[in-house]
């Protein structure tokens, strides 16, 4: 069994963009500034956020973080988006999900222009995912398909099972490993809650990803000898051993599954880590593209 190491994986990818920051430093040229919309202080956001901005430190990136309370008005999240989107110092910008429930998130996400989208969630760049054309690809899928590739895992004429239909994971992940590119070319099974029999269907599976949010939903018994097993869960679960008083456990039962696996990302050090990765690699085309 080879572990896919996203941890590892994750800061070669970062060592090859503050590589590419200090030359463009060195030749002039406009340093990658990244911003990132946090509404309200939920825990596990605050924690995502904070990575994001210490990995643009790390490779050379300006960020900027801007904190909004819980009781902030769609209407004045409305208006930050507007002074990023016109802000010619900003590269590119995220707003942290979820949002509080009183504001849209579709009406928000929807106002975040194209060519500073660097989460790749605007309906013109998943328009363009799935047509092909060069845009920014959502980063959980886009790592997802850096840490194949770099394993060389096969995923040519393989069958893929893709547990949960998100439209930040689930979806374009089956999209993107259905199409002819590196890591693609895959024969893509997409199930969601309204799937039946799971097992069978995952049983068949070469290659399994599991995007639910269930804690250690994908079990040894519903996987075959020789899977490749991507986790992209990150859920919570109460233990009181831990210092926080939480563990986190990915949505595949590691222990079970990685006996028969023959390549599996852990939960942590998996998938996360490559989200980050991607998202600096998205904001260093936003960058290469306004200069
Ligand atoms: P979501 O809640 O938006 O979607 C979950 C999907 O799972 C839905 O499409 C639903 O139909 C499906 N589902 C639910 N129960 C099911 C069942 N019993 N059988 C089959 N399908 C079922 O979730 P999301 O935003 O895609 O996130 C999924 C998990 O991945 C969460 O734990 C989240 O925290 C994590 N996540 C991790 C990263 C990362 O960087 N590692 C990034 C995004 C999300």
């Amino acid at each position: 069994m080879t572990l896919l190491d996203g941890k590892k994986t994750a800061a070669a990818i970062k060592e090859e963009i503050a590589l590419s920051v200090t030359e463009l430093k060195k030749s002039g040229k406009k340093t990658p500034h990244l911003a990132a919309v946090l509404v309200g202080t939920n825990g596990a956001s605050m924690t995502y956020v904070g990575a994001k901005v210490k990995a643009c430190d790390l490779v050379g990136f300006e960020s900027t973080l801007i904190e909004l309370p819980d009781t902030t008005s769609e209407a004045a999240l409305l208006d930050v988006i507007e002074n990023l989107n016109t802000d010619p110092s900003i590269d590119g910008f995220i707003v942290q999900l979820p949002l509080p429930k009183h504001i849209d998130e579709d009406k928000v996400l929807m106002a975040v222009h194209p060519d500073k989208d660097v989460d790749g969630f605007h309906p013109t760049n998943v328009g363009k995912m799935a047509l092909e054309l060069p845009t920014f690809l959502p980063a959980t899928p886009y790592g997802i398909l850096e840490l194949l590739e770099r394993y060389q895992v096969e995923t040519s004429g393989k069958n893929v099972v893709v547990i949960g239909r998100s439209h930040i994971v689930g979806r374009p992940m089956s999209i993107l490993l259905s199409q002819k590119r590196a890591a693609g070319n895959a024969t893509v099974t997409l199930t969601h809650s309204r799937t039946k029999n799971l097992k069978e269907i995952t049983l068949k599976a070469d290659i399994v990803v599991a995007a639910l949010g269930i804690a250690e939903f994908l079990t040894g018994d519903m996987v075959k000898e020789g899977v490749t097993i991507i986790d992209v869960g990150i859920t919570r679960v109460e233990d009181a051993s831990k210092k926080k008083g939480f563990r986190l456990a990915g949505d595949v039962h590691f222990e079970s599954t990685s006996k028969k696996a023959a390549f599996i990302t852990p939960v942590p050090g998996g998938v996360g880590p490559m989200t980050i990765a991607m998202l600096l690699k998205n904001t260093l085309l936003a960058c290469d593209r306004n200069s």
